[in-house]
């Protein structure tokens, strides 16, 4: 056995010791009966019969692969369509779409920060920004986690020393369900020179934001709340043509196939002419936050923070068993000690289900 063999092989067994170990599990037969708190399809576009129309009809007059890059093949009338309604819909002068929302962020921060610049960051962003991040080469710094003083501090710290400085943040933290402060955030970034960089990938009821803040690069998914596949990114027109012209992942990676794309677009349009639903999954994770006595929800995703990495698995195993998938979510995914069901809610959750839910997670426990 090769060193690298032996040392995977032990990674492994420390990995499963530790109660860390993931595999990609197949879906049982059985799931259809399963109710659904766990993935991020908030408001069911994934399967809803307008967007698979629009898909079937943009595979039949267009096929399936775009067969070059954004800059090399010819932009689709469903990517024109899609980026503006994307800008519409961020109240952002103009978008551009990339991959995923992983490429977006390895995309875009490597394209705005280097060695000179500093970036100054949530300590609870996700993996894909911080990949971002730490690949654009600039001395990266972590404030404490929804806390505009310690940003506030870092910034009069070290912001005199760099070149450029980004700010980054989630709007909707994935994995606590927490707002970012928005605001203070980016009167920061003005006193200070600094980009303001969120990712929206959870924030359902923000797709159309009531308040659009200067200096403010807003990056998204179009996989999570649209139920489809790809990322973007909105801002100002002299913002994304330089991103154009800068961010490889977009420029060395093969477009989105078209019907992906005609998918998203007719899954953002669906949501425009239905803005009634935004505030849906927030209803339904508010309705259950009530009946467990637990903090007033704030988005759609509500943590339900059990200890122990045991614990957690032992409890969605339960809750599996009787009909519920909720997924626990361990370290080094969430800090230490703070193992946890993640619930997530959509707008297609009934009252009843919720209700079925608690009383189940209560004799679970
Ligand atoms: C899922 C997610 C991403 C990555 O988006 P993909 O389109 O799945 O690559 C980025 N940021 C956050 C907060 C996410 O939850």
């Amino acid at each position: 056995m090769s060193s690298l063999e032996k040392y995977i092989q032990d990674s492994l067994e420390s990995l499963y010791a530790k109660e860390q170990y993931r595999t990609l599990a197949p879906l049982p037969a059985y799931t259809s009966s399963i109710i659904n708190f766990y993935d991020n399809d908030y408001f069911n576009l994934s399967t809803h019969p307008e967007v698979i129309a629009c898909i079937v009809q943009a595979a039949e007059s267009e096929g399936m692969g775009i067969r070059a890059s954004r800059l090399l093949s010819r932009t689709t009338s469903y990517y024109c369509k899609l980026e503006t309604l994307l800008a519409e819909m961020k109240r952002s002068e103009a978008a551009l779409v990339f991959g995923s929302g992983y490429q977006t962020h390895i995309g875009i921060i490597p394209a705005l920060a280097s060695k000179e610049d500093v970036i100054i960051a949530d300590k609870y962003i996700h993996a894909s920004m911080l990949d971002g991040a730490r690949l654009s080469g600039a001395r990266l710094i972590r404030f404490a986690h929804n806390d505009p003083a310690s940003c506030a501090i870092l910034l009069n710290k070290y912001r005199a020393h760099y070149r450029h400085c980004l700010i980054l943040t989630e709007t909707v933290f994935s994995m606590d369900g927490d707002l970012a402060p928005l605001a203070a955030l980016s009167e920061l970034a003005q006193q200070h020179d600094a980009l303001l960089v969120t990712d929206d990938a959870h924030g359902t009821n923000q797709w159309m934001p009531t308040t659009s803040y200067p200096s403010h690069l807003q990056m998204g998914t179009l996989s999570k709340a649209l139920g489809c596949y790809g990322g973007y990114v909105c801002g100002s027109h002299a913002m994304i043509s330089y991103l154009i012209n800068t961010a490889r992942s977009l420029i060395y990676s093969t477009a989105l196939p078209t019907p992906v794309v005609a998918g998203a677009y007719a899954a953002l349009l669906f949501l425009r002419n239905n803005i009634q639903l935004l505030n849906k999954p927030l209803e339904h994770a508010r309705y259950f936050t009530q009946s467990m006595d637990l903090p007033d929800a704030q988005s759609p995703i509500v943590p339900y923070i059990v200890g122990t990495n045991a614990k957690a698995t032992r409890l969605a195993q339960a809750l599996y068993e009787r009909g519920y998938r909720v997924p626990a979510i361990r370290p080094p995914t969430v800090p230490k000690n703070t193992a946890r069901l993640r619930f997530t809610f959509s707008a297609a959750h009934t009252k009843k289900q919720i209700d079925q839910l608690v009383l189940t997670l209560k004799e679970c426990e």
